[in-house]
C-alpha cells in the first residue's frame, strides 16, 4: 500500500501536520492556562489591596482595644465575592479570623470548611509566615484555589492577611477550550490530509503521464519524446533529461546502425570475388596449373583483405567497448619513426616516390609500441596511396614543450575542402570507386578511424593539419611525459 509516493506524501504529511497542530495547540492551551491564573493573581493582589484599606478605614471608625476582629470581619463582608475564601493569621501563624466567620458566610458552605481545614491551606499557611508577598496553588478541590498572603500592619501588629480564589471557572474555560481542540484538531487534520492527497494525486500526475509515455517508447519508436509541460520547472527539467538521453540514445543507434550496414557492405565485396573465383574455378574442368595459381593468387588476396578488415572491425569494436588492453613500454619515437619508414620504403619505391624521414633528436616515449607502429604504418600508406608516381613524402618529428608533433607530409591532390572534416568517420573515403578499382591494398576507410583512437587512446590527437592542392599533412600530436589512458571508448 506505502508503495504509492502519492500516499507516503500525504502519509508524511498528516504526521507533520498533526505534529506542527499538536505542539500549536499545547503551546495555546498553556498560554492561555497561563494567562488566566496571571489575571487571577493580579486580581487576587488588587482584591488584598483594597480590602487593606476598608480594614484601615474601620479601623479608624471605631475605638476600643479589640475592634480589630470587628473591622476585620466588616472588611470581608464589604469584599465578600463567590468561590474566594478570607483567612488572617497573627504573627506566629495562628489563624484568628476567616471569612466563614463573618455574617454573609451565615451558614458557611461545607466547601469552605474543608478548604480551610485541609493540609494544602496549612502548608499555605506556613509558608506564608515565612514570606511577606506570597502566590501559591492550593490543590484542594478537583479545580484547586489560587491562594494570595501578604503580611500587612495594623495597631502595631502584624498580621498576614490571606486570600483564596477558586480557580473552578478558569478550570471550566480551559476543559472547553480542550473540548473545543479535540473535535477541531482531527477535523483540521482529516481535511488538510485530504487536501494533501489531492496535491500530492495533481503534482504528480506529469510523472504518471511521462512514465507512461516513456514506457511506449521503444527501439521501433526512438524518435518520440516526452511532452515537457514546464520547460522551467523540475519536471520540465526531468523531462529535458529524459529527451536528451533519448537524442543521445538515438544517435548512438544510427551510428550502430550505419556502422553495421557499413561493415556488412564492406564485406559483401570481397565475399562476392571469393564466391565468384572459387565457381568459376571450380566449373572449368580441364584447366591449367597457371590457371589454378592465378584463381588461388585471387582468392588469397580477397582472403587477406577480409581478415583485414575484421581486424580493424575487432580493434574499433573492442576500442568502443574499452576493451583494448594498451601494452605500455619505454621506447625512442624517433627511432619507431625511422623504423616504420624504412618498412613503407619499398612500397614508396613501387611508386617512385621519395620518402624521407627528416631525423629528430632522441624522442623518449612512454606508450604502447605496436599500436604506435600502427598509427604511423597507416598514416604512410595513406600517403603512398594518394600520393601519384614520382611525388614526394616527408616525415618530421618535433617537440613542442609537453608533447610531440608527428607530421607526415605528401605531395598528393589532396582532400576537398568539404569532405576534411568526415575523412577520419568509419568506412569514409573520398572517392569509394577509386580506391576499390586501384586495387591498392583493399582500404575500407576504417585506417583513419583505428589511427585516431590510437593517438587518442594516448591522450593525444590526429589532425590533418594541411589539404590542398599541393598535398596533405597529416600530424599526430602525443604526450611526452604524461601516462597514456589505459584504453579508450
Ligand atoms: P582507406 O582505407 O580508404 O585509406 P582511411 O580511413 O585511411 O581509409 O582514409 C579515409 C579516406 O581519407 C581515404 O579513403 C582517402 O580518401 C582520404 N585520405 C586519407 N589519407 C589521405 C592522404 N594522405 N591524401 C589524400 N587523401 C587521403
Amino acid at each position: 500500500m506505502l508503495d504509492s509516493i502519492r500516499l507516503r506524501l500525504t502519509l508524511w504529511y498528516t504526521v507533520v501536520l498533526a505534529l506542527v497542530i499538536g505542539i500549536l495547540c499545547s503551546a495555546a492551551y498553556f498560554i492561555f492556562w497561563r494567562n488566566a491564573v496571571k489575571r487571577t493573581d493580579a486580581n487576587l493582589a488588587e482584591l488584598a489591596e483594597s480590602f487593606l484599606v476598608t480594614l484601615r478605614a474601620e479601623l479608624e471608625d471605631q475605638n476600643g482595644t479589640d475592634v480589630f476582629q470587628s473591622a476585620a470581619q466588616v472588611a470581608m463582608d464589604e469584599h465578600h465575592f463567590r468561590d474566594t475564601l478570607y483567612a488572617i493569621a497573627d504573627q506566629s501563624g495562628k489563624v484568628i479570623l476567616t471569612s466563614l466567620e463573618t455574617p454573609s458566610a451565615n451558614p458557611p458552605s461545607r466547601a469552605a470548611r474543608k478548604v480551610l481545614a485541609s493540609d494544602s491551606f496549612q502548608s499555605f499557611l506556613a509558608a506564608s509566615s515565612r514570606s511577606d508577598r506570597l502566590f501559591s496553588h492550593i490543590p484542594v478541590t478537583e479545580a484547586g484555589y489560587r491562594g494570595y498572603a501578604q503580611h500587612f500592619a495594623a495597631r502595631g501588629k502584624t498580621y498576614i492577611l490571606m486570600i483564596l480564589q477558586s480557580l473552578h471557572p478558569q478550570n471550566q474555560m480551559m476543559a472547553e477550550a480542550g473540548s473545543v481542540f479535540a473535535w477541531l484538531i482531527p477535523i483540521a487534520i482529516l481535511l488538510a490530509s485530504g487536501g494533501g492527497y489531492f496535491l500530492a494525486r495533481k503534482s504528480l500526475a506529469p510523472v504518471v503521464a511521462m512514465s507512461s509515455q516513456a514506457g511506449r517508447i521503444g527501439a521501433a519508436n526512438l524518435h518520440e519524446r516526452l511532452a515537457v509541460q514546464n520547460e522551467k520547472d523540475e519536471l520540465g527539467h526531468l523531462a529535458r533529461s529524459f529527451n536528451g538521453l533519448l537524442d543521445r540514445l538515438g544517435e548512438s543507434f544510427d551510428r550502430q546502425r550505419r556502422f553495421m550496414a557499413d561493415a556488412s557492405h564492406e564485406l559483401r565485396t570481397p565475399v562476392a570475388i571469393l564466391r565468384g573465383e572459387s565457381e568459376v574455378a571450380l566449373s572449368q574442368q580441364a584447366r591449367s596449373s597457371e590457371e589454378y595459381r592465378e584463381s588461388l593468387s585471387v582468392l588469397h588476396h580477397e582472403a587477406e583483405r577480409l581478415t583485414r578488415i575484421v581486424e580493424d572491425l575487432f580493434t574499433l569494436t573492442r576500442a568502443d567497448a574499452g576493451q583494448y588492453p594498451l601494452q605500455h613500454s619505454d621506447f625512442y619515437l624517433d627511432e619507431l619513426i625511422a623504423e616504420c619508414v624504412h618498412s613503407a620504403r619499398t612500397l614508396a619505391q613501387a611508386k617512385k616516390i621519395s620518402l624521407t624521414f627528416e631525423g629528430a633528436p632522441e624522442s623518449p616515449i612512454h606508450a604502447d609500441e605496436s599500436l604506435l607502429r600502427r598509427m604511423l604504418l597507416n598514416l604512410l600508406d595513406n600517403a603512398i596511396k594518394y600520393t601519384p608516381e614520382c611525388g614526394r613524402i616527408t616525415v618530421a618529428c618535433q617537440r613542442n614543450g609537453k608533447e610531440y608533433g608527428v607530421s607526415i607530409s605528401d605531395t598528393g591532390s589532396g582532400i576537398p575542402a568539404e569532405l576534411r572534416p568526415r575523412i577520419f568517420e568509419r568506412f569514409f573515403r573520398v572517392d569509394k570507386a577509386r580506391s576499390r578499382s586501384e586495387n591498392d591494398g583493399g582500404g575500407a576507410g576504417l585506417g583513419l578511424a583505428i589511427s585516431r583512437w590510437i593517438a587518442e587512446a594516448h591522450l593525444g590527437r590526429l589532425e590533418l593539419t594541411r589539404s590542398d592542392s599541393t598535398g596533405s599533412t597529416f600530424t599526430a600530436y602525443l604526450p611526452a611525459d604524461s601516462e597514456p589512458a589505459a584504453s579508450l571508448s
